[in-house]
């Protein structure tokens, strides 16, 4: 494999967009397969965990781990990745901050597996089977990964060098990261630890929108679903009645919800100076709803507004409840 670098991708809870957005990097990828050589990409050739473990203690260069952590197999998949590579990027935002997988953590596990094994319409088992971890069968024994307590993101499992967000991460992004690649492959230094590849601003800063945010001061009396309106293309989502995460979300990814005339959900995860963007936007949110002239009404009246938001955790922590400080707050508190 001469001097080229070597590069190990591994998914977790992930749904596979990921992947295929790197194998969606155009040309680039090309450049990216004279760089450097695969040693490990199980979801794309067949590599087994025994595969990424052969290798020693950093002698693969850069690890693209995504997918969150809600397996004991992820969690030792994570921890091989870091000792094996040099360079581990949490790649997309199940990676990143938890993402999508992150709303399993609004339900207890039994309560999934009660549902999965037991409730739905089309379940049929009798004997109530469930998964588990060990199974005596012939002699030996069938294990299976343990169901952990919360779905967390990388970080919370393993010290991450690059983040790469989004959902999957946009072109450009996933350019700057094979940029980043080449560029070690090429003798430059890796970027310092906590690199963000993506603007530390807000995405209302590079929103055609913005300057329609705050005109008119009016009170918006009722929280709409996307599809139970068409949105004036021209206007902010907010002041329109449709809940926009953009003031709490990372930019970079070019706004390209907001073009598709679609408010921002926050797969870039909060700006650097955020701990908890679903509360910050909720209380943006809160902020802008109100009737006119709410003092006329009775207060189960007043609190209208804010009670036509349909499924809140869903809408404004669609992609962070794992890494939310207040749910953080409830799961890690020290036991006294
Ligand atoms: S970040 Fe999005 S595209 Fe990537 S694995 Fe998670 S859900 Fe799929
Ligand atoms: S809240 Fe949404 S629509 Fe409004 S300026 Fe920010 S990103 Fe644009
Ligand atoms: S607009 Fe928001 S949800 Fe859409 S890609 Fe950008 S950060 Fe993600």
């Amino acid at each position: 494999m001469g001097d080229k670098l070597k590069l190990a991708v591994n998914w977790a809870a992930a749904c596979g967009g990921c992947d295929v957005s790197l194998l969606d990097s155009e040309a680039t990828l090309l450049d990216l397969t004279e760089a450097a050589d695969v040693v490990y990409w199980p979801v794309a050739m067949d590599y087994k965990r025994a595969d990424l473990e052969a290798w020693g203690p950093g002698e693969i260069d850069v690890g693209i781990f995504n997918g969150a952590i809600r397996t004991s197999e992820h969690e030792a998949d994570a921890r091989v990745m870091r000792e094996r590579c040099k360079v581990l990027v949490a790649y997309g935002s199940c990676a990143a901050i938890g993402g999508i997988p992150g709303l399993g953590n609004l339900c207890s596990p039994t309560s999934i597996l009660d549902v999965v094994y037991r409730d739905t319409a089309s379940t049929d088992n009798p004997d109530d089977t469930r998964p588990q971890t060990r199974t005596p069968r012939d002699g030996g024994a069938l294990e299976l990964p343990a169901f952990q307590p919360t779905v967390r993101a990388l970080h919370h499992v393993v010290d991450v060098d690059i983040t790469v967000p989004g959902c999957p991460p946009p072109l450009p992004r996933v350019l700057d990261a094979v940029e980043v690649i080449l560029g070690m492959a090429a003798g430059a230094p890796a970027p310092p630890i906590g690199t963000v590849l993506a603007s530390d601003k807000a995405l209302c800063d590079e929103c055609p929108r913005i300057d329609t945010r705050t005109g008119t001061g009016r009170r918006v009396p009722h929280q709409h679903r996307p599809h139970e309106m068409v949105a004036d293309p021209e206007r902010c989502f907010l002041e329109q009645g449709l809940v926009c995460l953009g003031l709490a979300t990372r930019g970079g990814c070019g706004a390209t919800c907001i073009e598709a005339n679609m408010p921002c959900r926050g797969c870039f995860g909060p700006t650097p100076t955020l701990l908890d963007p679903g509360a910050e936007a909720l209380s943006a949110v809160a902020s802008l709803s109100g009737l006119d002239h709410e003092d006329e009404f009775p207060t189960h009246k007043r609190l209208a507004p804010m009670r036509s938001i349909v499924d809140v955790a869903g809408t404004f922590y669609r992609f962070t409840l794992p890494s939310a400080t207040l749910f953080r707050s409830l799961f890690d508190a020290p036991e006294k």
